[in-house]
């Protein structure tokens, strides 16, 4: 049975969710402040994060940016913000997706549906697979079942969605993508002005793979048009 961990403050909101997730045969575990919500995450490991983004005793940026240090569950911020400078944020700091209050339930559990699907197709896809690029000075290699990025035998730091833009194009190498169609397979959403968040997240993966020299030869910019990625 999956178990889906929801993080909101507002009781009747958090009932409904938990009455809806039950029905669709999850598990259901909910906490009412940010500090609870963290708590949880840790040690009941759930398979989903629902989590309201204002939550009194730690915000949920300050839950995601928690849970992001030991795990890569999916994370489904509900937002009653309109800001789209919140939402970059939490999509920076690594959360999978999105849905603005007030929402469809039916839309919500459609959502949940998709990322716990895509979760449990990653094992296979990535099936020992390891993508090696750059030269004999400095070779990387991006291995897929561990989510690492190593440069020689020292592994680099990412980002979780730097690490998803990484292998996405890495996988991919020599196709041109447009931001849209980046933000929408790598991020699983679109919404105005949200390219600019594919743009940051290639310039600080150009910072780890990328000398400061030269011309990019790994992460492209075609002009007009998008990204490629070239071992
Ligand atoms: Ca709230």
């Amino acid at each position: 049975m999956r178990t889906v961990l929801v993080v909101e403050d507002e009781e009747h909101l958090a009932e409904t969710l938990r009455y809806n997730l039950e029905s669709e045969g999850y598990r259901v575990r909910t906490a009412g402040d940010g500090i609870e919500g963290l708590s949880l995450a840790r040690t009941i490991q759930p398979d989903l994060v629902l989590l309201d983004l204002m939550l009194p005793a730690l915000d949920g940026v300050g839950v995601l940016r928690g849970i992001r240090e030991e795990s890569q569950v999916p994370v489904l911020l509900l937002t009653a913000r309109t800001s789209e400078a919140d939402r970059v944020r939490g999509l920076d700091l690594g959360a999978d997706d999105y849905i603005t209050k007030p929402f469809s339930v039916a839309e919500l559990l459609a959502r949940v549906r998709a990322h716990l699907r895509r979760k449990r197709r990653e094992p296979a896809d990535a099936a020992q697979r390891t993508i090696e690029f750059g030269g004999p000075d400095h070779q990387f290699t991006l291995d897929l079942n561990r989510r690492q990025l190593r440069r020689g035998e020292e592994p680099i730091p990412l980002r979780p969605k730097e690490y998803e833009l990484l292998a996405y194009l890495a996988q991919r190498h020599g196709r041109t993508f447009t931001r849209d169609q980046l933000l929408n397979d790598v991020w699983d959403i679109s919404f105005a002005g949200g390219t600019r968040t594919v743009d940051v997240h290639v310039r600080w993966l150009r910072i780890k793979i990328e000398s400061p020299d030269s011309p990019p030869k790994h992460l492209i910019t075609v002009r007009g048009a998008g990204y490629r990625f070239e071992r």
